[in-house]
């Protein structure tokens, strides 16, 4: 099984990501977040990327190629992946098929309001990274991680100038690839046009098109 999760900033890709690798037992392969962990780490390579993320622009394609050209090679021991935040440019989709067959591009269709609305108020946990928000899922605690209890953080590129800066990146490099996609892969389409459409309920209807196209068991 290898799927991509295909969708604007702030869609929900990597909540919906994070459930269905379970639900399927597969590997979730999120650059986004392998970009902060590097961010964080501040070595070179941390270094040399932090100021495209923080302005909302994308990692150099060949540096993003070779960190998910490794992801793709620890899943191996899974039964799959499904790809978050990847491919966002032509190039990374040419050196994706490189390595296989993408089966299905999970594609959510989200009407802007609702990507500012997610996207301004979303809160991360400094520790495990786990996606809250002040609106629509609140932690527990205020300004505190459910599972581990560590403070919560504003995604720098969650600031409203960044989120426009991103959103323009998505129109300019990112949505052709769903003509790229259209002869290469099964297409799941999902509409999610409010803000408070549970998570559970858009990974149901995802599961039920992943089966109903036989991709899944
Ligand atoms: P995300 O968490 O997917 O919204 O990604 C956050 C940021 O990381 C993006 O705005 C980019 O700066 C960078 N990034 C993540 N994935 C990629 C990618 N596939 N190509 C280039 N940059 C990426």
């Amino acid at each position: 099984m290898s799927f991509v999760i295909f969708g604007p900033p702030g869609a929900g890709k990597g909540t919906y990501a994070s459930i269905l690798a379970s639900r399927l037992r597969i590997a979730k392969i999120s650059t986004g977040d392998m970009i902060r962990e590097e961010i964080k780490r501040d070595m070179d390579l941390g270094k040399k990327i932090v100021d495209f993320v923080n302005k909302g622009k994308l990692v150099p394609d060949d540096i993003v190629i070779e960190i998910v050209k490794e992801a793709i090679n620890k899943s191996s021991r899974k039964n799959g992946f499904i790809l978050d935040g990847y491919p966002r440019t032509i190039e990374q989709a040419r050196a994706l098929d490189s390595i296989g067959k993408i089966d299905a591009v999970i594609q959510l269709g989200v009407p802007e309001q609702v990507i500012i609305a997610r996207l301004s108020s979303r809160r991360i946990c400094k520790k495990c990274g786990a996606v809250y928000n002040l609106r629509f899922l609140k932690p527990k605690k205020e300004g505190a991680c459910d599972a581990c209890g560590t403070d919560l953080y504003q995604r720098e590129d969650d600031k409203p100038e960044v989120i426009r800066a991103r959103l323009r990146v998505y129109e300019s490099q990112t949505r052709p690839l769903i003509d790229y996609y259209k002869d290469k892969a099964e297409f799941i389409n999902i509409e999610c046009n409010s803000v408070d459409i549970p998570p559970e309920t858009i990974v149901r209807r995802i599961l039920r098109e992943l089966q109903e196209k036989n991709l899944i068991g």
